[in-house]
């Protein structure tokens, strides 16, 4: 009796035991991301990193007239238009005699006009009459988090040791001012690169240093390379009919308005009438281009350090040998290749050492990934799923991605099995995330053009920072791996159904179409 008594209490506990687990893992899931952002307890103050030419930076910084007052990095459209215009007879000329030489002059000019401002000297150093005019008073708020981040602003032309040297002298003032003890890094863009080169600086080599960061984010990074700076600077350039043809559809209204115009240039790309004009740009006019671009470059945008840590390390050794190629060239530029090796050999040698040990230090850790636009028309690929500015397969370590307007076969199955043992191929069939270096803390947002926004991404960097253990893409069912921006407002889960019609640019469905609408 005595036996059956104790037996009757150990299988109770057990159900009890059960139950209770169950109903924590019930509660645990009812909670959505929305609820839980509400409670987080925002302690912990967080610095944001900005992208390239975010900061406007100002020439006439020691002897200021209004007229210095203009971004340096800015480019007005009816200067692009005069330049063109007034180059106009002399390429015509250049090209019609086969006098390709004379395009130097052409290409000093419109390289000139348009980035003459920023270049930096033959050390990488921009000019001391160059630099930012942005001064905002670091204070404590009540509530800490993304909506209340502490902005770091900084000269994006500098190298990229001398910027994060400044950047650990604002995390210091940053903790001075509010009294915490460490910061959380959320950064954009080519402010990947910069805190990537923070964290090896400040954290992976200086053990001591670690407790005063509290977790790191990347929303579209530039760290492991910038495919439309990278290509052009390393000789990879391949016009196509499609992607030139595609980039000037992608610039129509999205209002259906233009529809027409739209379904013209597929046909125009379908019949092949300018194959010859890029078969002779790319076979002709970009070989003998070659060493003039490279002289304009380096009288431009080649002696400004932030571009060379815009490329992955084998582009920029690439870059090396197409722009330096003389010993003259590797003599004069020697000190900014001291600093883009730098960045290489060290920084972007180590990031996936660097990550693995912000995740066995248990900081809380997240990547966030931009997709669905072309890239930039100057690259070696330009089918290659991006955000507009830098391919989704870069900015998401490693994401398997169909061509930007296609989708993956459908006998397609995921490439790599995940720890998790769960799907990680988008409900669009364009991502397969299973092959990123952390598929598990990669987030995809849809539709959005290169671009960080507090009303996108307050909510999933809040929940990263903040929460007690690190959360990912299956913690909660309305902040999935796979989001999309379908109003301008917000993310929402990406589905099979809202995802939109991807269609092929090849011409084939346009001309029925473009009759019709024609006739309407
Ligand atoms: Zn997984």
């Amino acid at each position: 009796m005595k036996k059956l008594f104790s037996r009757s209490i150990s299988v109770l506990l057990a159900l009890i035991m059960v139950f209770s687990m169950a109903s924590t893992s019930v509660s645990a899931t009812e909670k959505t991301a929305a609820e839980v952002v509400k409670e987080l307890d925002k302690n912990i103050p967080i610095v944001f990193i900005h992208g390239l030419g975010d900061q406007p930076i100002y020439k006439g910084i020691s002897t200021e007239t209004e007229e210095d007052d203009v971004d340096i990095w800015s480019f007005p459209a009816d200067k692009i238009v005069g330049l063109v215009f007034k180059n106009l007879p002399e390429v015509i000329f250049s090209i019609a005699f086969g006098k390709y030489e004379r395009l130097d002059v052409v290409f000093t000019d419109i390289l000139g006009t348009i980035f003459g401002n920023v270049a930096c000297d033959e050390n990488g150093v921009p000019s001391p009459d160059t630099g930012l005019k942005y001064n905002k008073e670091i204070t404590p708020t009540d509530e800490y988090g993304k909506r209340n981040d502490y902005y770091f602003a900084y000269n994006w032309r500098l190298d990229m040791h001398t910027i994060s040297t400044q950047l650990d002298a604002f995390v210091d003032e940053v903790l001075k001012v509010t009294g915490a003890e460490e910061v959380g890094l959320v950064s954009f863009s080519m402010g990947g690169a910069v805190m990537m080169t923070y964290l090896y600086e400040y954290y992976y080599i200086a053990p001591e240093k670690r407790d005063r960061i509290h977790s790191a984010v990347f929303i579209s990074g530039g760290m492991n390379g910038v495919e439309c700076c990278e290509d052009p600077f390393s000789g990879h350039i391949e016009f196509t009919t499609k992607s030139l043809l595609r980039m000037v559809s992608d610039l129509l209204p999205k209002d259906g308005s233009l529809t027409v115009v739209d379904d013209l240039l597929r046909i125009v790309y379908a019949i092949k009438i300018f194959e010859p004009l890029v078969s002779f740009a790319n076979d002709t006019l970009i070989p003998n281009l070659d060493e003039m671009a490279g002289s304009a470059v380096m009288k431009t945008i080649g002696t400004v350090p932030a571009f060379y840590a815009l490329m992955s390390s084998e582009r920029y050794y690439q870059a090396e040998e197409y722009l330096f190629n003389t010993p003259e060239k590797l003599e004069t530029y020697s000190e900014l290749l001291a600093k883009n090796r730098y960045y290489h050999d060290n920084v972007q040698a180590n990031k996936d050492n660097i990550i693995d040990a912000l995740l066995a230090d248990g900081k809380n850790f997240a990547v966030i990934s931009e997709y669905g636009h072309k890239m930039l028309p100057v690259t070696s690929d330009n089918d290659r799923m991006s955000d507009g500015m830098i391919g989704t397969y870069s900015t998401s370590f490693g994401a398997t991605c169909a061509d930007v307007d296609g989708v993956f076969a459908e006998d397609y199955v995921q490439a790599k099995e995940c720890v998790c043992g769960k799907n990680h191929i988008s409900p669009d069939r364009q991502i397969d995330a299973s092959t990123c270096k952390y598929a598990d803390v990669t987030w995809f947002a849809k539709n959005l053009k290169h671009k960080d926004d507090d009303k996108y991404f307050a909510d999933l960097i809040d929940l990263v920072t903040y929460s007690e253990e690190q959360i990912t893409v299956h913690t909660y069912s309305d902040l999935p791996q796979y989001m999309i921006n379908l109003d301008e407002t917000c993310l929402v889960p990406l589905t099979a159904e809202n995802a939109g019609e991807i269609i092929p640019f090849d011409g084939k469905t346009s001309i029925i179409s473009f009759l019709e609408n024609l006739l309407k």
